[in-house]
């Protein structure tokens, strides 16, 4: 588990950064925290540290987005699921096992599908500006954040 406390929105960006530089493929990354705790502005960050160039919007109306860089990101905001049926309509598990980078923003509503090895990253707003982030997991890729970010 690591605790990480932010007190403006560039040091997020940094943290999201250092975190997508740790990325190697296949990660689930499970996104809470209410609305405007940072959960676009981490994922923004995450896809620079896969050295996605494109400017990166929250796919409000599509569910997931699609990002190339140095591996492929799919950015998922499930905000306005209805039903999980929804999700395998989608073909959702072609994302999650492609091998690439699939983060989550409102994760907490598809808890059912998330897979075992879900790195999770809980949001919380402390005041205006200053953020914590619980970030948890299991497995080698998780590990393997733990280490590239201590
Ligand atoms: P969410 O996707 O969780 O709804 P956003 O990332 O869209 O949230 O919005 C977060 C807002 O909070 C942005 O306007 C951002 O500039 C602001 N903010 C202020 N301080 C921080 C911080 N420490 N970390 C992340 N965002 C912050
Ligand atoms: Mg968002």
């Amino acid at each position: 588990m690591l605790k990480i406390k932010t007190d403006n929105a560039k040091q997020t960006e940094e943290l999201g950064r250092r975190i997508g530089e740790s990325l190697t493929g296949g990660e689930i990354i499970a996104m809470t925290g209410d609305l405007g705790a940072g959960k676009t502005t981490i994922t923004k960050s995450i896809a620079k540290g896969l050295d996605i160039d494109e400017y990166i919007t929250s796919p409000t109306f599509t569910i997931v987005n699609e990002y190339e860089g140095r591996l492929k990101l799919f950015h998922f905001d499930v905000y306005r699921i209805g039903d999980i049926e929804e999700m395998y309509d989608m073909g959702y598990e072609e994302y999650f096992y492609s091998g690439g980078v699939c983060i989550i923003e409102w994760a907490n509503l598809i808890e059912e599908i998330l897979p075992e090895d879900t790195i999770r990253i809980e949001i919380s707003t402390q005041d205006e500006n200053k953020r914590q982030f619980i970030i948890t997991g299991k497995g080698e890729k998780f590990n393997h954040i733990v280490k590239e970010l201590s």
